[in-house]
């Protein structure tokens, strides 16, 4: 006997006097006495079922599990929140196929439930409709990159998860081998070198959906283990493999949201983003540029005695009503620890310029100043300043950020994608040593390849982000592939060659046999996931997350192991400091 004719979500109107048999779960169900009405859910959605002898039936539960054969018929109102609203099921046998205790949380759209219980009982909470949605949404990106990437003559290739512990920037999660006992793999924070390997293997285009390790402390967008969608072409230019990539988020905006973008995606300087945005992954849904300060107020403000190091401006059209006393004061607070000291405040309100800090501009100049900042009425011009400009650059481009939210510029539906490029090759630490802002196999600019030996800092890099309403939604770069060069990055970035040799030779070995130009990118596959859901909460776009203290709630992971097991690896477990 099948289990059933049709899937719930799927009938209408025209199915009216057939004979169905369906499955799912009780939602909800409502004893009128003489009538029961239930609401039956399975994957496809929800169909109301009525019983006309509630006396016959067995008593049902949340979540009890049954089969139920009946006829579809035409509803006398229809129930326009559902997608089969028109029509409903009278039942003429139900059975129970499986019973359910008394649930820990309600599995419904929204539920009670805090997030911990949540993720104990995730099955449950998966059953709840905007999670499944959430996770078909997941599947359909991958599907429509599965597609994009075979039409593109790309291959699929597996990457070793047991591998080395390699520079990501982030901490390695380590395995243990038993068979060569004190040494240990590490988990991949992804597949960079072999993927490079790939291309010096002769493949010329690879992809793969890699799942990454990186044992960080957790934060709301993150998760120790991760997707990304890595990505590896050869001879392409950094121009021509943008515009491949852009051919791919085009094919899995249009299958999964139906939405065309345009293309080419803008495309903007780390130096400008930072400038105009005060962030390399800006919000471009919304304009809001930050700008420089015009002589007079930056004379004034050395005048009022401010650090007036880097000032910078942000102009918020129409926000005198909006920005309050109390919204400025939270601003402030917001902006402290960034260490900016106070935010100055005009506004154009009732047809003058307005501020306390006007007295130190000389009265002459206000009417020039009140031209330079170009304010119409209603307009509100904040200034900021520190010793810092990137300090400065992201306190404001937070305050950018709220400004708009504060003012309803963000609209929600749309999506402002752009790409980041020209980032600095490397980043300098605490202690003065240079960094790799990406990583070390990044390409320098050809222009600026001599600079690496007389002003490394200043090199810039063939590096990308892709950004997409403020997150970063994919990076990567065009790759070295001369080996004196390779060489020349490791060593800049203080290694020795001792220590070149040892970690690295075996990869730089690689360059000696007719390395080809290449370059790549991996796409994160849960931010973009949140991006096209639509949530902020990176666990939501995951089936099985841990939570902020990195613990799986539902199995508890991580877990103790038997002692025989550790005596196998030779591994004692020291008590923690
Ligand atoms: N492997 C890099 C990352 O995980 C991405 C890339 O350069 O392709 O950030």
């Amino acid at each position: 006997m099948q289990y059933r004719s049709h899937v719930n979500g799927e009938i209408r109107l025209k199915h009216v006097g057939l004979s169905v048999t369906l499955v799912g779960w009780v939602q909800r169900k409502r004893n009128l006495g003489s009538l029961l009405f239930i609401d039956l859910r399975d994957r496809s959605g929800i169909v109301q079922l009525f019983v006309k002898d509630p006396s016959l039936v067995p008593d049902l539960k949340q979540e009890y599990l049954i089969q139920v054969k009946g006829i579809v018929t035409k509803k006398d109102v229809a129930n326009k929140a559902l997608a089969t609203g028109e029509v409903e099921i009278d039942v003429n046998s139900l059975t129970i196929i499986n019973t359910a205790e008394t649930l820990p949380l309600i599995v419904d759209d929204v539920t009670d439930a805090g997030e911990d219980i949540r993720l104990q009982y995730r099955y449950l909470d998966l059953r709840r409709s905007p999670m499944q949605e959430k996770m078909v949404v997941r599947s359909k990106i991958l599907t429509a990159f599965h597609a994009f990437f075979a039409k593109h003559d790309f291959t699929n290739i597996e990457t070793p998860l047991l591998t080395l512990s390699t520079p990501g920037g982030a901490r390695d999660f380590l395995v243990p081998s038993r068979i060569n006992s004190g040494t240990f793999y590490a988990l991949p924070q992804s597949p960079q070198i072999y993927k490079q390997l790939l291309m010096i293997g002769g493949f010329e285009r690879y992809y793969q959906i890699a799942r990454c390790f990186r044992d960080e402390d957790l934060r709301a967008d993150r998760q120790p283990d991760f997707t990304q969608i890595d990505v590896e072409t050869s001879f392409l230019t950094q121009d021509e493999f943008l515009s491949l990539m852009e051919l791919a988020l085009k094919d899995v905006f249009l299958s999964v949201k139906g939405i065309q973008l345009p293309t080419p995606f803008p495309r903007l300087s780390y130096d400008k983003a930072m400038a105009l945005y005060g962030s390399d992954k800006p919000d471009l849904r919304f304009d809001l540029p930050l700008s420089p300060v015009p002589r007079i107020l930056r004379d004034a403000y050395v005048q009022a005695g401010f650090e007036a190091t880097h000032i910078k401006a942000l102009k918020l059209p129409n926000a005198v009503a909006t920005l309050t006393r109390k919204v400025l004061d939270e601003w402030v607070t917001f902006v402290k620890p960034f260490g900016i000291k106070g935010l100055v405040m005009f506004k154009h309100d009732q047809g003058q310029l307005q501020s306390s800090f006007l007295k130190f501009v000389a009265p002459e100049k206000v009417s020039t100043l009140t031209k330079e900042l170009g304010l119409n009425p209603g307009d509100v011009y904040l200034l900021g300043s520190h010793q810092e400009l990137s300090v400065l650059n992201t306190a404001m481009g937070s305050l950018r950020t709220k400004g708009a939210k504060l003012l309803n510029l963000i609209d929600e539906k749309k999506f402002a994608i752009a790409w980041v490029t020209d980032f600095p090759l490397f980043d300098t630490n605490e202690e003065g040593q240079l960094v790799a802002a990406h990583h070390p196999f990044t390409r320098p600019q050809d222009a600026d390849v001599a600079m690496l030996t007389s002003n490394p800092k200043k090199v810039l890099a063939q590096a990308y982000d892709l950004v997409i309403n403020g997150y970063e939604a994919g990076g990567g770069s065009m790759r070295i592939f001369n080996k004196a060069i390779q060489k020349q990055i490791f060593s800049l970035l203080g290694m020795s060659d001792e220590s070149i040799q040892k970690k690295f030779g075996w990869f730089i070995d690689a360059f000696n046999y007719g390395t080809p130009p290449h370059g790549g990118i991996a796409f994160g596959l849960d931010r973009l996931t949140m991006i096209l859901t639509g949530t902020d909460n990176i666990k939501d776009v995951i089936a099985f997350p841990k939570n902020l203290k990195m613990i799986g709630l539902l199995e508890g992971t991580p877990n103790t192991v038997e002692t025989k097991q550790l005596d196998e690896l030779s591994i004692q477990i020291k008590e923690k400091k």
